[in-house]
C-alpha cells in the first residue's frame, strides 16, 4: 500500500488539529512552522470555546457602534489610519457581508461549525491528555443597564432559533454566582454554549506533542516559498532547510496564509485583526468562568496562569509595532465589573496576536481551486480556538473523501 504523506505549514490550533486528524486518517504528517507549537495567535487567545457566537462577528448592530468606536484610539476597534488603503478592500467586502440576506447565510454556515466543537477538542485533548483544560461552565454576559441587555435581544432570539438557551439572571444572582462581580451589574446572560480552556497555547503543545508521539514530525522552519508544476505543488524552499519535496498540502499559516494562497493564485481577503491580552497572576480576584461584558467587546478569563483580559481589534497590518496600551485599557474595562482587581505589577504580562480575519467572518475549510495537492484551513478570525479541531476532522475528511456532517461549500476559498 503507498503511503499517504501530508506536509501541513503552521502549528497553531488549526493546524495541529489538521495534522492530529490526518494521522487518525493514515496519513504521515510533517508540520512546519518558524514558531513552536501554539506560539502564535493560538497561544494568547481568552480561551472560549464560543460554540453558540453563530452571529457573523460584523451585522447590522456592530456596525452602527463602529464609527463611535473608531473616535477613541484605545477603543475596542481600532484602524491605523496610513494601513486603511491596504484594508479598504476588506473593510468594503465585511460591509456587504453585514446585509440582512448574508447575514443569515453566514449564521447558518457558523451554526453547522457548532456542532460538534466540544466533542471535537475532546477527540484531541483526551487522547492528548490533557482534558482536564476544558471547562464545562457557560460563560456569563454582563449588562450595566436595561438598555443595553434589549439592545442584544435580535442576536438572543437568532441564538433561539439555532437551539442555544440563553438564560437572564439579576445582577444579584450573577453576584451570587460571582462575588467578584461589583454593584454596577444590572443583569448577567448565560451565552448558552460558551465553555473555556484554561491554557490555550498548552492545549496546542499537549495536540503536537500527541502528534509526535503517534509518529508525526514537527520541523521549525519558515515557508518561503511553494514550487509547483503545472496544477500541482511539488516542493516548498524553507529558509533553513531548503527544498523539501511535498505529497499533500495543506496551509494552516492563521494570519499569513493569503500570503501563501497567493503564491497559488488565489486571491483570499485576509487582514489581521490584531488582538491583546493582559495577564495577572496575582489579580486578586476569583472567578469560575469567563465573563464577557456589553458595554465593549473582551473577556475576562481564569486560566492556570492567572486571570486573562483578552479582547480588542487593531487593523494595522502583520508587521506594525504593537500598542501595549490597548492591553492596558483592557484592564480599564474589566476593573469597571471587578472592583477587587489588582493593579497591574511585576507579574503581569501583555500579548499581541493576529487573528486571521475574512471579511464575512468564516473561514476558509477545503481545497484549493487552483491546486490539485493543497487544502486550506485558515481564517478563523476571532473564532478559531473554537472552530480549529472542527476545521482538522473536516480537512481530513475533505481529503480522504470521508462522507462529512458539514457542506463545506460556505467556506470554499474562491468566494472572495
Ligand atoms: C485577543 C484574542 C482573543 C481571542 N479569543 C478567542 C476565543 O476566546 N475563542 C476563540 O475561538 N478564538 C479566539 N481568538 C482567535 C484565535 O486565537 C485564532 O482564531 C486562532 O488562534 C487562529 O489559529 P491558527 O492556527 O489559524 O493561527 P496561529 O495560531 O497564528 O498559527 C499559525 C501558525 O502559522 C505559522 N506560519 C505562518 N506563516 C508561516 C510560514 N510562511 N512559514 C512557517 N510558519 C508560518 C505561524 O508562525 C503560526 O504559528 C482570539 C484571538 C485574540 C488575538
Amino acid at each position: 500500500m503507498t503511503e499517504l504523506n501530508a506536509t501541513i505549514i503552521g502549528a497553531g490550533i488549526v493546524g495541529m488539529s489538521a495534522a492530529a486528524f490526518l494521522q487518525r486518517s493514515g496519513y504521515k504528517v510533517t508540520v512546519i512552522d518558524r514558531l513552536p507549537p501554539g506560539e502564535g495567535c493560538s497561544f494568547g487567545n481568552a480561551g472560549g470555546l464560543a460554540f453558540a457566537e453563530i452571529t457573523p462577528t460584523i451585522h447590522p448592530r456592530v456596525l452602527m457602534k463602529i464609527p463611535g468606536w473608531l473616535m477613541n484610539p484605545l477603543g475596542p476597534l481600532t484602524i491605523r489610519w496610513s494601513y486603511l488603503p491596504k484594508a479598504l478592500p476588506w473593510f468594503l467586502a465585511a460591509g456587504r457581508n453585514a446585509m440582512p440576506d448574508r447575514v443569515k447565510a453566514i449564521t447558518e454556515a457558523r451554526a453547522a461549525l457548532a456542532l460538534r466543537v466540544v466533542s471535537d477538542f475532546e477527540t484531541l485533548l483526551k487522547s492528548a491528555g490533557a482534558a482536564d483544560l476544558i471547562k464545562y461552565q457557560d460563560t456569563l454576559r454582563l449588562y450595566d443597564n436595561e438598555q443595553q441587555y434589549q439592545a442584544e435581544a435580535g442576536e438572543r432570539e437568532t441564538k433561539k432559533s439555532f437551539g442555544f438557551e440563553m438564560k437572564r439572571i439579576s445582577g444579584d444572582e450573577a453576584r451570587e454566582l460571582e462575588p467578584a462581580l461589583g454593584p454596577n451589574i444590572h443583569c448577567g446572560v448565560f451565552h448558552g454554549g460558551w465553555y473555556f480552556v484554561t491554557n490555550p497555547g498548552r492545549a496546542v503543545k499537549s495536540i503536537a506533542a500527541d502528534v509526535v508521539k503517534n509518529g508525526g514530525a514537527i520541523l521549525a522552519d519558515d515557508v518561503v516559498s511553494i514550487g509547483r508544476e503545472g496544477n500541482k505543488v511539488t516542493h516548498l524552499v524553507l529558509k533553513e532547510h531548503g527544498r523539501r519535496a511535498v505529497d499533500k498540502l495543506v496551509v494552516c499559516a492563521g494570519a499569513y496564509s493569503h500570503l501563501l494562497a497567493k503564491q497559488l493564485g488565489e486571491k483570499i481577503l485576509l487582514e489581521a485583526e490584531r488582538g491583546y491580552h493582559m495577564m495577572l497572576p496575582n489579580s486578586g480576584v476569583s472567578l469560575s468562568r469567563s465573563l464577557t461584558y456589553a458595554r465593549t467587546p473582551g473577556a475576562a478569563t481564569p486560566m492556570e496562569m492567572g486571570l486573562r483580559l483578552a479582547g480588542t481589534d487593531e487593523f494595522a497590518g502583520l508587521d506594525a509595532a504593537p500598542n501595549y496600551a490597548r492591553a492596558d485599557a483592557l484592564w480599564t474595562i474589566f476593573k469597571a465589573v471587578l472592583p477587587g482587581l489588582n493593579a497591574p505589577d511585576e507579574a503581569t504580562t501583555r500579548w499581541m496576536g493576529r487573528r486571521p480575519g475574512t471579511p464575512d467572518s468564516l473561514p476558509v475549510i477545503g481545497p484549493s481551486r487552483t491546486t490539485a495537492n493543497v487544502w486550506y484551513g485558515f481564517g478563523h478570525g476571532h473564532m478559531g480556538l473554537t472552530w480549529g479541531p472542527t476545521t482538522g476532522r473536516l480537512i481530513a475528511e475533505a481529503m480522504t473523501g470521508a462522507k462529512s456532517n458539514i457542506d463545506l461549500s460556505p467556506f470554499r476559498a474562491d468566494r472572495f
